[in-house]
């Protein structure tokens, strides 16, 4: 059954527009990563590492100078207080982690409450733990969280788990406090298990990133998922960790010891340097990645499109109703022999697609002048 159910979701959207991306030449505003390296510190970090003979497995848990620096960053910049040693599980990657949550913590025929659009391994993940997701959709053009909806969807004798994503992948939204709180009431009235997805913790342009751990009652059911990947530029890296109760973390280990064990070390040293001093790292990264939202915004605004701002992560999602265009799926098949230009139709973050017909997900997180010219191709592209 689960592989019948893993063969239906296919190859995923963003191997599929990557490769679609290489094989035409075109500009790929389709997966989100970074087209310039993150800190050159991290990287000599790594080689000194390895070079050290930091080259064997690690311990389980992650390496304990990296385990101790997840849970300082935790302490310092949110106040969460996170025990080092059986409070924190390193990952290949923020996926494995959510994998391993979910195998970790749920039995076949459980349900998880899954916010869409959503990130595509939560869905797949959850089948692979024989679960089924419960959706609550937010719908365009502000992608509110619907209090009703998500209290409707968390009711039920079989919902174990919430999924949370903030900063949100695809709409980068960074979400209010009033939704938290929703958010925190659900899992507190059901008694579920909060997984919540931070990788783009530290990029948020507008506004501030409150864990969900943070609100009253949700640090004790609260499992914390974040990634080097986002946060240095390194995504290639796959370094993930998360963080929370030992019970919670102690699923993750028993299942996550089985999917790959432990490994990546000289990245796990240099990672563990990059967090001791994150603001630092980050600052000029997200500045950067400020300007280039705000390029993209402008450009694809003077095009046409109709444009939202979004707060945080690397993503805006593009209207193209204003354009006349009904169908962004065949919009995207289209684009890169058309404009030269890979982009995602936000459609593919939905269970079905009918919410987000008309709209697609641009990564900004490129170059200046490859937005540019991304921008130039697109406005000269015929469209109807
Ligand atoms: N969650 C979200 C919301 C993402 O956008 C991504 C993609 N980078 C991931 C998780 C996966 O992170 P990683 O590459 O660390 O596995
Ligand atoms: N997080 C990346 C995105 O949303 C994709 C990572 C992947 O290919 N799984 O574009």
């Amino acid at each position: 059954m689960t592989a019948a159910r893993l063969r239906a979701f296919g190859t995923t959207i963003f191997t599929e527009m990557s490769a679609l991306a290489a094989r035409t030449g075109a500009i790929n505003l389709g997966q989100g990563f970074p087209d310039t390296d993150g800190p050159r510190e991290l990287v000599a970090a790594a080689h000194s590492a390895m070079r050290s003979g930091a080259n064997q497995y690690a311990p389980l848990a992650g390496v304990p100078e990296l385990c101790l620096a997840i849970a300082e960053h935790q302490r310092r910049r949110y106040g969460l207080d996170v025990d080092p040693e059986c409070g924190v599980q390193v990952t290949f990657g923020a996926t494995e982690a959510i994998a391993a949550a979910m195998l970790g913590l749920l039995e076949p025929g459980d349900e998880v409450v899954v916010i869409e659009p959503f990130y595509d391994s939560y869905v797949a993940a959850a089948a692979i733990a024989g679960a089924t997701p419960r959706f609550v959709t937010m719908h365009p053009p502000d992608f509110a969280l619907d209090a009703g909806a998500l209290a409707e969807a968390a009711a039920g004798d079989r919902v174990r788990m919430l999924v949370l994503n903030s900063p949100h992948n695809p709409t980068g939204r960074v979400l209010s406090r009033d939704e938290l709180a929703a958010v925190a009431r659900v899992c507190i009235d059901n008694d579920l298990v909060a997984v919540t997805d931070e990788v783009y913790e530290h990029l948020v342009f507008d506004g501030e990133h409150v864990p969900l751990a943070r609100l009253d009652g949700m640090a004790e059911r609260t499992l914390t998922i974040s990634s080097a990947g986002k946060s240095f530029s390194f995504t290639g890296w796959k370094l993930g960790w998360c963080s929370g109760p030992p019970e919670l973390v102690a699923a993750v280990r028993a299942a996550k010891q089985f999917m790959s064990f432990a490994g990546g070390t000289p990245l796990q040293h240099a990672v563990a340097g990059g967090l001791a001093d994150a603001e630092r790292h980050v600052a000029p990264l997200r500045a950067a990645l400020q300007a280039d939202r705000d390029r993209l915004c402008d450009g694809l605004r003077a095009i046409g499109f109709g444009v939202s701002v979004p707060a945080g992560t690397y993503f805006v999602n593009a209207d193209l109703a204003p354009l006349g265009v009904a169908d962004a799926r065949e919009w995207c098949r289209e684009l890169p022999s058309r404009a030269g230009v890979v982009a995602i139709p936000t459609s593919a973050f939905y269970e079905r697609p009918e919410p987000a017909q008309t709209l697609v997900r641009f990564a900004f997180c490129k170059r200046p002048e490859v937005i540019e010219e991304a921008v130039e191709r697109l406005g000269s592209a015929p469209w109807r």
